[in-house]
């Protein structure tokens, strides 16, 4: 049954399933066939959704929400939209909710397709596993799998929202459920009130403190040096447009191309028991990450060395939480469940968040939302959970010393392969923007 409804402030607006049509000439073509065929209900204003976090997962949880219909605005702490660091991984699992999401046009023209993923040994580079990642994502799965510069990405989910909609420099600084509605304050003295309110403010997440009790992140004994490389300077290392990723003892390194072939990215991983603070403002140089990788193979090194400068980024991490919303305000992204980047899956799993955040809340309507968030975090804890376990499983497995226990692990690499698409069909396959009933 089609249902037209006057939105009070945007104009006409009709729902069929789950679909949401806004006024537009399509629209009112579908209104004028809801009106024959249809209910009329007049006027109901939309839900008024906020969103705490303009990162990948919150923009993503916007344009879903948005195109659903709903009345969406983002408050971002930070002056301007912005990424810092180099590159993202996407599985077709993220990848299909993006192409879902009208981003298509964007990640064709950004982002990488690489034909591989190719897992190597530290110091001989020999082959552990390899597995051919396009097209043949596209054939199993209908979505190609993507490496994409964050900034790039960012700027594309954010081509899918309105502009007006996004409150810069809007520092989230506290909550007040009053029942019937939530209301945000900001650092800048600006209140702002909605019908539900998504926390998706990243691992150092307001909302989730002011929900569920301060607790500081814990070093997760990972620091990485990051940088990107114009691909010009590599040429002679005849790379592939792939995905390589090196493993050793106590670190692994990661490269592979971003911006339309032009840069390479790289993020190499290093074990330490502490992480000093002040190493923040130490700006890693080419030298210290050359250091950290003494010994590796010269590919390795000679793409560090390529760099003209580098990052370094101390991984944090914090337990599985019990609980993802409170009456009507919820979480996604690292604001509920931080990842180790050991499955490529952290911005992806923000990425699904809010595809199913959307199309719970477009399902459940808005008699109860309390009721729908719940059910959002029903549909999505235990597939983080399992993600999680796994990306920290990784940081041992990847990181073996050599000897018996790495001799069973390349062993096991080269019998089954644990990265190809056809392996990880569970996590490929899924897609994150169909709700099943129940
Ligand atoms: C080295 C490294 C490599 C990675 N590689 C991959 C990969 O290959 N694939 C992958 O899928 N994931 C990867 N990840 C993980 C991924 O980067 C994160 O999981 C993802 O960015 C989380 O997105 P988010 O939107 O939840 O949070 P964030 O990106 O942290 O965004 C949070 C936003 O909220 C804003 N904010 C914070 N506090 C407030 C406040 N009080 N008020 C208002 N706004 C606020 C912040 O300014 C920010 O814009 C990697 C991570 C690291 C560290």
């Amino acid at each position: 049954m089609a249902r037209v409804e006057d939105d009070g402030a945007n104009g006409w607006t009709a729902r069929h399933g789950e679909r949401v049509y806004r006024t537009g000439l399509a629209d009112r073509l579908f209104i004028q066939a809801a009106l024959l065929y249809g209910r009329v209900v007049m006027p109901v204003a939309p839900l008024r959704i906020a969103v705490v976090g303009a990162g990948l997962g919150g923009l993503t949880a916007a344009v879903a929400l948005h195109r659903a219909g709903f009345d969406v605005r983002v408050y971002e702490q930070a002056p301007e939209l912005t990424e810092v660091g180099g590159g993202i991984n996407m599985g077709p699992n993220a990848a299909r909710v993006l192409y879902r999401l009208g981003l298509g046009d964007g990640l064709d023209r950004e982002a990488v397709r690489p034909v591989s993923t190719h897992q190597r040994r530290w110091q001989d580079g020999r082959t552990l596993q390899r597995a051919p990642l396009n097209p043949r994502c596209e054939e199993l799965y209908g979505a190609p799998h993507l490496t994409v510069h964050r900034a790039d990405l960012l700027a594309i989910i954010a081509s899918g929202f309105p502009r007006e909609c996004v409150h810069l420099a809007h520092r989230l600084v506290g909550l007040d459920d009053r029942g019937d509605r939530v209301a945000a304050r900001f650092e800048n003295g600006v209140e702002a009130t909605a019908d539900i309110l998504v926390g998706a403010d990243g691992i150092n997440s307001a909302v989730r403190g002011a929900l569920l009790g301060e607790e500081a992140p814990r070093f997760a004994g990972c620091v990485a040096y990051r940088g990107l490389v114009p691909a010009e300077r590599i040429v002679d290392l005849g790379l592939e447009i792939g995905s390589q990723s090196w493993v050793g003892p106590g670190g692994h390194f990661v490269h592979y191309f971003v911006s339309r072939g032009r840069l390479l990215n790289f993020v190499g991983w290093t074990e330490h028991d502490t992480w000093n603070r002040e190493d923040w403002t130490d700006r890693a140089t080419i030298a210290r990450a050359l250091a950290a990788f003494e010994g590796w193979h010269p590919q390795i090194r000679r793409i560090i060395a390529a760099a003209d400068t580098c990052f370094i980024w101390a991984l944090f991490d914090r337990e599985p939480l019990p609980r993802w919303s409170v009456g009507r305000v919820t979480l996604l992204g690292d604001a509920c469940h931080p990842m180790y980047p050991f499955m490529g899956q952290g911005a992806a799993q923000a990425i699904e968040d809010g595809a199913t955040l959307a199309a719970c809340l477009a399902a459940g309507g808005a008699g109860d939302p309390a009721k729908t968030l719940r059910r959002y975090e029903e549909l999505r804890r235990p597939r983080v959970t399992r993600l999680q376990e796994m990306s920290r499983a990784n940081k041992t497995r990847f990181h073996l010393p050599d000897g018996p226990a790495q001799e069973a692990r390349d062993a096991d690499w080269a019998r089954a392969g644990d990265r190809s698409p056809e392996a990880l069909r569970w996590l490929f396959e899924f897609d994150a923007t169909v709700v099943p009933s129940g």
